[in-house]
């Protein structure tokens, strides 16, 4: 059976899914996005991605297309439609379609909502996650407002090219200071020299990740200390270990950084711990 998306009120074919070459999304990346993980065709942190849904649409003043329950039924929809039961939900709200204009449409347009649906190989992810990955740095160079989860994500997307082509799986961004902000797509973690756990906190200009948040509460539901607190890549391949988290990586083991070991350059039990810990977590309270 065939991949169906949602657009706009309507199931279609995936290759059929299509939206107006005016989008606003299309045009000025004037849309936000939200990514769930699905374990056993149920969503992960069904509400954390809901509540940063309507404070990105809020803070672009772009209405919630529907109601947070009609939502989720939509995309508990959308997943049972596709039979995806490992896999991921992505959902983006665009401002809408209007002729092309900086300044938004007056009167608002309906916003234009699009759902996908995708499977992921869990054992794939396991053996990557068990081998760890690397990442390379880049100079922090995108907006002022990362904490909107927008689709305007080209220097992300260049950052991540930049790992790819590097035989890395990330890139984490660092600012003007020397101080990593986040990854590309993930948040950045450290078990500093001390064991104890560091990542950035949630002032600077970095996405309020849900894994990052859904993860310091199993952290501390564990005893276990952290620190919201910047680090630099000399602190994190001085560190114990290392890790990215989100959506789609879960807790994922970083094993070096531009190339030099983290650590002894191996993964480590406080992530491999924290991995298995966050997919308990996330699976007991799928919806
Ligand atoms: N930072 C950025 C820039 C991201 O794109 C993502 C993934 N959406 C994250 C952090 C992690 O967020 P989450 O845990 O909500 O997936």
């Amino acid at each position: 059976m065939g991949r169906i998306a949602y657009v706009n009120g309507r199931f279609v074919p995936h290759g059929e899914a299509t939206v107006h070459i005016e989008d606003r999304g299309y045009q000025f990346a004037d849309a936000v996005y939200e990514v769930w993980a699905l374990f056993d065709g149920r969503l992960a942190d069904p509400e954390g991605h809901l509540a940063r849904l309507e404070r990105s649409l809020s803070e672009l003043s772009i209405a919630m297309p529907m109601s947070r329950a009609a939502l989720t039924m939509v995309l508990k929809e959308a997943v049972r439609r596709n039979r995806v039961s490992e896999g991921l939900v992505y959902l983006q709200v665009s401002r809408g379609v209007a002729p092309r204009d900086h300044a938004f449409p007056n009167p608002p347009v309906r916003p234009a909502t699009v759902i996908t649906v995708s499977r992921v190989d869990r054992a794939a992810s396991e053996a990557k996650a068990a081998k760890g990955v690397g990442v390379v740095t880049v100079a922090e160079n995108r907006w002022g407002r990362c904490d909107i989860k927008t689709v305007g994500l080209l220097p992300n997307a260049l950052a991540k090219q930049k790992a790819r082509a590097a035989g890395a799986v990330e890139a984490w961004f660092v600012d003007d200071l020397g101080f990593v902000t986040e990854g590309s797509s993930s948040n950045a973690w450290i078990v500093d020299r001390d064991g104890r756990l560091r990542t950035r906190d949630t002032n600077a200009n970095i996405l309020r990740g849900v894994t990052r948040l859904t993860l310091l509460d199993v952290i501390r539901q564990n005893g276990l200390e952290v620190d919201e607190r910047p680090f630099t890549p000399a602190e994190a391949t001085a560190a114990k270990e290392a890790f990215i988290t989100s959506a789609s990586s879960f807790v994922l083991p970083v094993v070096s950084v531009d190339g030099k070991a983290v650590g002894e350059g191996k993964v480590g039990p406080v992530a491999s711990r924290l991995r298995r810990l966050y997919i308990e977590q996330a699976k007991a309270t799928a919806i």
